[in-house]
């Protein structure tokens, strides 16, 4: 693990970095908190492709019913 501020190399259970003396806590916190928006917008984007594709193949559909529709009436 490195400090967020000076890239100091840290030991496990260091509250404080020995070469700037900020807190690491706080860093830690940061980058949780950007972990779990990061994964949120991930399973949004999934949720959004996978919404798109729905879409997308249930209009191919109906453009392919459609088009069988159509040829069934010109056949008649
Ligand atoms: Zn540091």
């Amino acid at each position: 693990m490195r400090c967020a501020h000076c890239g100091a190399e840290l030991a496990p259970g260091d509250h404080f970095c020995k070469n700037c003396g900020k807190s690491i806590e706080n860093n830690l916190e940061k980058v949780d908190r950007a972990t779990q928006i990061s994964s949120r917008m991930l399973k949004r984007t999934v949720i959004g492709v996978i919404a798109f594709a729905v879409v997308m193949i249930g209009m191919f559909s109906i453009l392919v019913f459609m088009g069988t529709l159509s040829d069934v009436l010109e056949r008649f």
